[in-house]
């Protein structure tokens, strides 16, 4: 329930320095520090489970900041640790370890939040240029649609969010659900699908379609999975 999660009031009062020590210094620090304070969180895995996708993005992406919003407690604190675990690992590499080359790992964090409820506390309009959706819960039963990730109302908020040109990523292997997301970010006036040949060999897509825990048991069950991209359009006033 609501009043056990933890959410800034608007983005501006987040404190990132938690997340990202390398990043931003904590508010109560007085010391000048050599920190640029600059960046912002750019990517977003909604509903990232333990954590897969992150895990193999943040060695490619060393440079750009990436969140998990997981709304389960013990999910949450599961990636928690392992990205500390991978940090502390990482740092106490020898110099001329080959998995030096994976970087610290310092790119990368998770939160515990509902994002149906609270993307827009946590990001500015425009802020992110990915936003994953990845194996997310199907909902089967008509009745229960509306509690879906993506519906039609949940939609504008996505598209608050996501900077125009950003993509919006679903992968699932319930064919139900895949038309059904599709169908409403089809339907969505600021939403433009990307055809398939165009992310044909998209390392993202792939790490999308393939590194979460949920990826990796539809690969072991050699179940089907449906992909749909989506660009993020202009907005109409500019
Ligand atoms: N994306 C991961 C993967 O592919 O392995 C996890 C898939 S799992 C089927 C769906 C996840 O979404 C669960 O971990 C669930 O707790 C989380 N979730 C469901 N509703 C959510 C919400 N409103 N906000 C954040 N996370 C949510």
């Amino acid at each position: 329930v609501d009043h056990e999660l933890d959410y800034p009031k608007s983005p501006s009062e987040m404190d990132w320095s938690y997340h990202y020590p390398k990043y931003f210094t904590h508010p109560d620090q007085t010391e000048p520090s050599s920190i640029q304070n600059e960046k912002k969180v750019e990517w977003a895995d909604v509903g990232c489970g333990f954590g897969g996708l992150l895990m193999a993005l943040a060695p490619m992406f060393p440079d750009t900041l990436m969140l998990g919003m997981e709304i389960r407690m013990s999910v949450t604190k599961y990636v928690t640790d392992r990205i500390a675990a991978t940090r502390q690992y990482q740092s106490m590499l020898p110099s001329n370890s080959t998995e030096r080359e994976n970087g610290e790992y310092q790119n990368v964090s998770v939160i515990r939040a509902n994002a149906m409820k609270h993307i827009g506390n946590f990001f500015e309009k425009g802020q992110l240029s990915k936003i994953f959706f990845l194996f997310p819960d199907p909902h089967f039963k008509n009745r229960k649609q509306k509690a879906r990730i993506i519906t039609p109302g949940l939609l504008a908020e996505y598209a608050y969010v996501l900077k125009p040109g950003g993509i919006l990523y679903t992968v699932t292997d319930v064919k139900d659900l895949h038309e059904w997301m599709a169908l409403h970010l089809n339907n969505h006036p600021l939403f433009i699908p990307i055809p398939n040949e165009e992310l044909t060999g998209d390392a993202i897509l792939e790490a999308a379609r393939t590194s979460t825990e949920e990826g990796k048991k539809v690969e072991r069950n050699k179940g089907d999975k449906w992909v749909a991209c989506f660009r993020r359009a202009e907005n109409p006033e500019d």
